[in-house]
C-alpha cells in the first residue's frame, strides 16, 4: 500500500509538470490575449487545442526585427506588429487562435518529418487549411472563413 501510494504520488508529481500547458512569454497583456484563444480552443475545437500543446513549445511575442514564425525549436514567436494587427482587427481571440493553429500545423508537421522546406508554398497551403477548419469549429463570421479562402490562394508569406 505505501509503495502503491508512493507511486501514485510521483505519477501525480509528472502529470502536474507535464500539464502546466504552453509556456507563453511576453507582455501580461499578450499572455492573456494569447490564454484567452487557448480557452476558446480547448472549448470548441479540442483536437485542434491539443496539437498546439503538443507540437508547439511556447509562444513569445518579439520585437519588431524578429519574425512571426515558428522556429527551429518549435517556438511560436509573434512580433509586436502583427500582436498589434490582431489586437485591433475586432476578432483578437479568434485571430489569435488561427495564429496558434496555423503554426502548430507547421510544428506537428516539422516534428513527424513531413514538412518540405523546398515547397514553401504547399507546406502554408496546408497550414491555412487547418486554419479554415478551425475556424468553421470556432462558428466564426463568414467574412473571416472567406477571408481565409483568399489566403490560400494568395503569395502572402
Ligand atoms: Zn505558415
Amino acid at each position: 500500500m505505501r509503495r502503491f501510494l508512493a507511486v501514485l504520488l510521483i505519477v501525480l508529481i509528472f502529470a502536474g509538470c507535464f500539464s502546466t500547458g504552453l509556456k507563453v512569454e511576453g507582455t501580461e497583456e499578450f499572455k492573456q490575449d494569447i490564454q484567452a484563444a487557448l480557452d476558446l480552443l480547448q472549448e470548441k475545437a479540442p483536437e485542434h487545442y491539443e496539437m498546439v500543446n503538443k507540437y508547439l513549445t511556447g509562444v513569445e511575442l518579439v520585437g519588431n526585427d524578429g519574425v512571426t514564425a515558428i522556429n527551429i525549436y518549435r517556438k511560436f514567436t509573434m512580433t509586436e506588429e502583427a500582436y498589434i494587427n490582431r489586437r485591433d482587427s475586432g476578432y483578437k481571440e479568434l485571430g489569435l487562435a488561427f495564429d496558434l493553429v496555423h503554426e502548430a500545423t507547421h510544428a506537428n508537421r516539422m516534428k513527424l518529418n513531413l514538412d518540405n522546406r523546398n515547397d514553401v508554398e504547399s507546406e502554408e497551403k496546408i497550414a491555412v487549411e487547418a486554419e479554415i477548419e478551425v475556424a468553421k469549429l470556432l462558428e466564426a463570421p463568414q467574412e473571416l472563413i472567406d477571408w481565409l479562402g483568399e489566403k490560400k490562394h494568395r503569395k502572402w508569406w
